[in-house]
């Protein structure tokens, strides 16, 4: 089985981003880590693979940098990667992402695309599901536990209530939540061998993509704050202004 895992490289959440003064564009550093979300999707894949006799190839778009993100995702196991870096990425918006991605996928070749729910330094929440219908296969979100059989794919979808049971055939797209497995970490040797996997590199014109006008970020601007909540002091009485509060606001 071929799983390939879309894996995004993020400045280190543990420094304070920055905005490039002009454009307002978030400043990738040369050196990216692994975004965390996909850690469990590189999991995942790993362990499907591993249980039909597969591969899992890793794609990104994004500066390459020094490459310590993929170099992260491949040392925890997966085969080889495949990077699209390109000047004309530069802003782009998710629908853009979503095209170079399906392209590079497309280009490989797939029987599964597991991708996070969502980003954390962009969390628009919706790359996952244009990539499936950009590859024209079934898009299968928020997966809280994945199973593949007999060419279906069958998933516990998170709900607000619990989960619902989903299944689609193969080949297909499923975004997975935090969760969903436990991600390894790397081995020594793993570290080692990463360092010889291969990575290859695309640009836009390689994968016959071009960027349309709409799919570049235009503009940016700072979110409104939010007004200053209401205080209750506890004088032992709190817990009976709460309630008085909510129901005010029909919220209970
Ligand atoms: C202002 C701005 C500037 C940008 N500048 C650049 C740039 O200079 N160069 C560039 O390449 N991109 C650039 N981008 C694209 C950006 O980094 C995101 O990849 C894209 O907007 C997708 O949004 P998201 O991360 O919110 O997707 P979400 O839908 O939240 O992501 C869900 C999942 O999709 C997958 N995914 C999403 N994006 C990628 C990715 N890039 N590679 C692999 N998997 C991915 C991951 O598995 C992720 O967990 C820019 C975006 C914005 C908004």
């Amino acid at each position: 089985m071929r799983v390939v895992v879309c894996a995004k490289q993020i400045p280190d959440p543990a420094s304070p981003y920055r905005l490039e003064p002009d454009s307002h564009w978030l400043v990738r550093p040369g050196e990216q880590v692994l975004d965390d979300t996909d850690r469990y999707g590189v999991e995942m894949g790993l362990q499907l693979a591993q249980a039909a006799g597969g591969t899992v190839t890793l794609v990104s778009m994004g500066p390459t940098g020094t490459m310590q993100g993929i170099r992260q995702a491949l040392a925890m196991g997966a085969d080889k990667a495949i990077v699209i870096d390109d000047p004309g990425l530069r802003g782009s918006d998710a629908l853009l992402t979503a095209r170079v991605l399906a392209a590079a996928i497309s280009k490989e070749g797939f029987d599964l695309v597991i991708a996070g729910t969502e980003s954390t330094d962009g969390y628009s929440g919706v790359v996952p599901q244009m990539v499936a219908e950009l590859l024209d296969v079934p898009a299968l979100t928020y997966a809280t536990q994945v199973e593949i059989s007999d060419g279906q794919i069958t998933i516990h979808r998170q709900t607000n209530n619990g989960y619902e049971v989903v299944q689609a055939s193969v080949p297909a797209v499923v975004s997975v939540t935090a969760g969903v497995v436990e991600p390894r970490y790397p081995t020594f040797k793993g570290i080692m061998d990463a360092k010889k996997k291969p990575v290859e590199t695309h640009t836009l014109s390689d994968l016959g993509v071009a960027p349309e006008i709409g799919q570049k970020v235009r503009d940016v601007s700072v979110a409104a704050s939010r007004k200053a909540g209401v205080k209750i002091e506890d004088d032992g009485e709190a817990h009976l202004k709460i309630v008085e509060l909510l129901a005010h606001r029909k919220v209970i």
